[in-house]
């Protein structure tokens, strides 16, 4: 999608700071960190939010889940702990339309979720 700011960002046409990358995902540091790790795992291509994830049955999920391991190996909180999560829809409050899951850790992560 050309308006896209994820897309211009997988695209090279804005910048980020790189945490991990393979073929299918890019992993870039949250703007705007809530937690000293946030880094914000997306698929290389569009796709809106995770129910659209949904409808397509090729294994992006486990790609995105591979990713956030290594993340959190490479960030030094596979031990500690982090949290995963995918904003979904205005309730949830997702900002940007383009399907990205939060990896959040680095300190005690607040236990109210909603
Ligand atoms: P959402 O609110 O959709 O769940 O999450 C979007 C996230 O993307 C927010 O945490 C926001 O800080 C981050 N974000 C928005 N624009 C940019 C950007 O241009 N670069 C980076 N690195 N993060 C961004
Ligand atoms: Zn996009």
């Amino acid at each position: 999608m050309d308006e896209c700011i994820f897309c211009k960002i997988v695209k090279g046409e804005l910048p980020c700071a790189k945490v991990y990358e393979n073929d299918r995902v890019l992993a870039i540091r949250d703007i705007n960190p809530a937690a000293p790790v946030h880094v914000v795992i997306m698929p290389k291509w569009h796709m809106r939010d995770l129910l659209q994830v949904a409808e397509t049955p090729n294994g992006l999920i486990a790609n995105i889940l591979d990713a956030a391991a290594a993340i959190a190996k490479a960030e030094g909180v596979f031990e500690s702990g982090f949290r995963l999560i995918s904003n979904t829809g205005p309730d949830a409050g997702q900002s940007v339309p383009h399907f990205h899951m939060h990896l959040l850790g680095g300190k005690q992560l607040n236990a109210e979720l909603g």
